[in-house]
């Protein structure tokens, strides 16, 4: 329900909260029970553009282009800091808007903490070259920010999307302007409140909530340097060829297939909940979401049975219930989507658990989706090729490791993969022949802002946390200073 005008959220644009220059807004849901919660305003291509006004003013003039490293990196502490202190309040507003069990939302609330503070301390170690030239001259390579960074972010993971864009543009200088996801705007938008707290003179960090036609302002924007983009294949291809008419850099990190490959040696009870764990955490929204589940023919009857068995103890509720292990969806279009994948599983392969939607329990109201097994799935159908970003698993059985990689490396996708193993022979030669940009081994899933996340193949280009991810920000300039006094003497 919606009940105090402070639910009505405006944009925040060049340091203050100010309204859309159209009238369009959108009706943010508790996707528990889909009542509004909110509204935001719908953007305009004007709003972006504004946006991308004061983000340019801000870049070339002081303070921020005289900030110091020293001085970015403590504005990202800071930052780090109100996160911390608003833990709490900000986990359970991302449940309410997402859906996710509220231990799921502390994890993401503790995670956006840790990326601002890994990105506060990188400011200050990043540094250029000098490199060894003949002819008595000096060459450098200085690192520069890229300028207006253009940030475009999905709704599975709503504040620590923006926090992996916003962290890593501040550490290296840049501007930006962030589109959160339609569905879920909520967290952003309570950030925001303490940029200036934080020390973010206006125009460093704009915030634009809108539809997909206000984030497609963006990537044709003459006076936007760089895009990063989350989200589905689809948009991440449409936003490359709309980025090609000004040729910007951009970095895409979009969707997944991931195999997730039980051998028959690897700890059974491990490997089984590490099945589970990797595809039906964050009710199976996840980019690098294990949905195939490749396992060895001597014991796959084994391992459905034993998935099937804990799958059904997996209690289903709202995520601010402390019970719930799976929440809903997080909007009819993502539900309506799910279940239509569910069908076309039914027609392709057989159901060892779930298939529709939830009932009872006070789950009617909600966007709830039963987790849900497919077995027998032959590798071309469309449930073991697409993306459904649901909790429904394809279970695939291999017959020997040549096998298991090969039904692995056919996707069109490369983001993530995991291998269950005792043989360290076998998981490195794994981890050698996978084409993914994430290799797991007796693991899925866990991530850190250390260590590098991006895709192979159509799983996107470019790479995102860690030093790697500040690359993205920056440009590389050559610096060539003759030592010489005297006259070239060519002429
Ligand atoms: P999406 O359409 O790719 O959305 C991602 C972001 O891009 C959202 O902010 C979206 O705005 C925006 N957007 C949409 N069209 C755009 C355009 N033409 N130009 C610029 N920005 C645009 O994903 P979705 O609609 O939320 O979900 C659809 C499917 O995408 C999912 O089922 C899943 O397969 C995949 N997905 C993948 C990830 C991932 O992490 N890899 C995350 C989310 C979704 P709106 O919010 O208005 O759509
Ligand atoms: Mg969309």
């Amino acid at each position: 329900m919606l009940s105090t005008p402070a639910d009505q959220h405006s944009l925040y644009i060049d340091g203050r909260f100010v309204s859309s220059t159209g009238d369009e807004r959108i009706d943010v849901i508790d996707p528990s029970t889909q009542e509004v919660i909110a509204r935001v305003p719908d953007g305009t291509a004007s709003d972006i553009d504004r946006a991308v006004v004061a983000a340019r003013r801000a870049f070339e003039s002081s303070p921020w282009k005289d900030t110091s490293a020293q001085e970015r990196g403590r504005v990202l502490f800071r930052l780090a800091q109100i996160v911390r202190d608003h833990a709490a309040e900000w986990a359970e507003l991302e449940t309410r808007n997402n859906g996710k069990p509220i231990v799921e939302s502390e994890f993401d609330i503790a995670d956006v903490a840790t990326c601002f503070e890994y990105y506060g301390g990188l400011a200050t170690k990043i540094h250029g070259d000098v490199i060894p030239v003949p002819d008595n001259a000096l060459s450098l390579a200085l690192r520069e920010p890229i300028g207006v960074a253009g940030q475009i972010i999905p709704w599975n993971y709503p504040l620590l999307m923006a926090a992996w864009k916003l962290a890593p543009a501040i550490c290296a200088g840049c501007t930006m302007v962030l589109k959160p996801a339609e569905q879920t705007p909520l967290t952003v938008l309570e950030l925001a409140k303490y940029f200036g707290d934080a020390g973010l003179p206006p125009g460093v960090v704009n915030i634009v909530t809108g539809a997909g036609a206000t984030g497609a302002a963006l990537p044709t924007h003459g006076d936007v340097d760089k895009i990063a983009f989350t989200g589905s294949a689809e948009v991440g291809k449409t936003i490359m060829r709309a980025a090609a008419d000004t040729l910007k850099k951009i970095s895409l990190e979009l969707g997944g297939k991931s195999p997730n490959i039980l051998f028959a040696d690897a700890d059974f009870e491990a490997s089984v909940d590490g099945a589970l764990f990797g595809l039906f955490i964050n009710q199976g929204e996840v980019c690098s979401a294990g949905s195939r589940i490749l396992v060895e023919r001597s014991i796959y009857r084994d391992v459905l049975e034993a998935m099937v068995e804990k799958a059904r103890q997996i209690r289903l509720g709202p995520g601010l219930d402390r019970s719930t292990k799976m929440g809903p969806v997080v909007s009819r279009e993502q539900f309506d989507r799910v279940r239509s994948y569910q069908e076309i599983g039914k027609s392709e392969a057989k159901v060892a658990l779930g298939g529709g939607h939830a009932r009872g329990d006070g789950l009617d109201r909600g966007l709830f989706i039963e987790p849900t097994i497919f077995y027998d799935v032959d590798i071309s159908a469309r449930i073991a090729r697409e993306e459904i970003f649901g909790p429904v698993a394809a279970v695939i059985p291999f017959d020997d490791e040549d096998d298991a990689i090969r039904i692995a490396n056919d996707s069109p996708y490369g983001l993530a993969a995991a291998v269950w193993t005792r043989d360290i022979f076998r998981a490195m030669r794994a981890v050698k022949r996978l084409r993914a940009g994430i290799v797991w081994v007796n693991h899925m899933q866990p991530t850190f802002v250390e260590a590098p996340w991006g895709g192979y193949k159509q799983s996107g280009i470019g790479r995102e946390l860690g030093k790697w991810g500040v690359e993205e920000y920056l440009h590389v300039k050559q610096v060539h200073i003759n030592l010489n006094e005297q006259p070239i003497g060519w002429y």
